[in-house]
């Protein structure tokens, strides 16, 4: 039993939030009050950022430490079986491994993520899910929809069944929270720690939360249309020539989503706190990637580098309490999770993760070398294949890598050859491009070089070995 007495590592992924609709980053709605009090009990990092803009290479990258080119991960391609996983490598020192998912489309087990998980919740058995028989409620429902409409009945009356018909199928927090807890109680033997992952997937649209949620900001759908622009005819809508009342309808539906999980989150951990369950627990929460809200034009994730996308919360609560409240502003890569863990929980000395450890930021007096770090790589192959941009992804172009490094972040299109660079501390919505200005120049260069450099010098080992076998 090697890991007796280690802490246990609880790491909480937020599907689908972007950092800047959190108040907990200082958003002007409370969306997030839940982790704004667990923030003061751990560390929060103001510019983390995901390796990818959506689940599969995301999770694959922090589960593996690894940068998605190395993966081959794709929109149709699951996680290989080659790479060593975190979840494994804890369960071979001792760790009880358990996983929790909501995101059914990317993270169960058909998608490669579920390696070294002694337990792994994904699909549950549910009449709701069938989706031949939905599907034949909606198209009769929505043939009297229409006829209800044209006859100008009022509608509000039927706002619950038309909240049950089109409500998402999906997995809620709570049910993720019930099967987490119903674990713990019974996992065995406690002398040993375990490592569970948790994947909440409330904030993914549609942006619907649970019936019976009281809508906090905005009034909520009220009528058929308000339902089939938010759930049903999301994706293959123009969202740029919605009217002003709808594009109010979707961000605040967006943040009602947000508020609706921050609350299930408080749950948990409130109910953790009363069984003892936090004391020495390594405590992550982060979010894989993020969501446009038609910034740049732009919808869901998946179709960009750009912050919205990229920018991801991030809270480490230390298994001691330590550094309570700390804030940390340099930019780093959730690439670096598996690196963390382990140093913390104190297995890094045979780790096979590359990557370094959060730890130098709370630890500044360690042996890391600053110039070595703050490299966060992002890439995205291809668009979203659900195409909620209607084709305005600029992956739409051809590939896409970028590197944020300080302040900056570089974005290039290897399709097309353009390059972009922004100052994200002065340009936070990356409105000012300073790639052909005389200013930009010096870091442009070197982002450049930086991100040829990384990509040159990774994935070899990964490559020669897949030739080998
Ligand atoms: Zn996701």
């Amino acid at each position: 039993m090697p890991a007796a007495g280690l802490p246990n590592v609880l790491l909480v992924i937020l599907d689908t939030v972007r950092a800047d609709r959190l108040s907990l980053y200082g958003y002007g709605r409370p969306t997030s009050p839940a982790l704004e009090r667990l923030a003061k009990r751990g560390i929060r990092f103001d510019e983390a950022r995901s390796a990818a803009p959506w689940t599969l290479p995301s999770h694959a990258s922090f589960f593996t430490g690894r940068w998605p080119h190395e993966l081959h991960v794709g929109w149709n391609d699951p996680l290989r079986t080659d790479f060593p996983m975190l979840a494994d490598y804890m369960a071979s020192h001792g760790y009880q491994t358990a996983g929790f998912v909501a995101n059914l489309q990317y993270c169960s087990y058909d998608a490669g993520l579920d390696r070294g998980f002694a337990h792994y919740d994904d699909y549950p058995f549910d009449l709701v899910h069938l989706r031949p028989l939905r599907a034949a409620i909606l198209a009769e429902f929505a043939w009297n929809a229409a006829t209800w409409a044209c006859v100008s009945i009022k509608l509000e009356r039927y706002n619950p069944i038309l909240h049950w018909l089109l409500a998402p199928e999906r997995k809620d927090a709570g049910v993720i929270n019930d099967q987490f807890l119903g674990w713990l109680e019974h996992r065995g033997d406690r002398r040993r720690p375990y490592f569970a992952f948790l994947n909440y997937y409330d904030a993914h649209s549609p942006y619907l939360p649970p019936e019976g949620t009281r809508f906090r900001f905005g009034p909520g759908p009220r009528s058929v249309l308000d339902f089939l622009v938010l759930v049903e005819r999301w994706k293959e809508i123009d969202k740029l020539r919605l009217g002003q009342n709808f594009i109010d309808l979707i961000l605040d539906s967006y943040e009602n989503c947000l508020v609706y999980l921050d609350w299930r989150l408080g749950r948990l951990f409130v109910e953790l706190q009363r069984r003892g369950a936090m004391e020495n627990t390594l405590v992550i929460i982060a979010a894989d990637h993020g969501e446009e809200l038609g910034d740049h034009e732009l919808f869901e994730h998946g179709e960009s580098l750009y912050r919205p996308e990229i920018r991801v919360p991030l809270l480490v609560l230390l298994p001691n309490g330590g550094h309570a409240g700390m804030v940390v502003r340099e930019t780093v890569s959730l690439r670096d999770l598996p690196s963390t863990i382990l140093d913390v929980v104190g297995l890094a000395e045979d780790s096979p993760f590359p990557g370094r450890s959060f730890a130098r930021q709370w630890q500044p007096h360690g042996s890391d070398r600053p110039e070595d770090g703050g490299d966060a790589f992002s890439e995205l192959p291809a668009p979203n294949p659900a195409f909620p941009s209607l084709g305005r992804s600029p992956a739409a172009k051809g590939p896409m890598v970028s590197l944020a490094r300080g302040r900056h972040v570089y974005i290039r299109n290897e399709g097309d050859g353009r390059e972009q660079l922004f100052d994200c501390a002065a340009d936070p919505r990356e409105l000012r491009d300073l790639s052909g200005v005389a200013e930009g120049q010096p870091v442009l260069q070197e982002l450049r070089n930086r991100l040829d450099r990384l990509r040159a010098t990774t994935g070899k080992d990964i490559d020669r070995k897949s030739i080998n076998n």
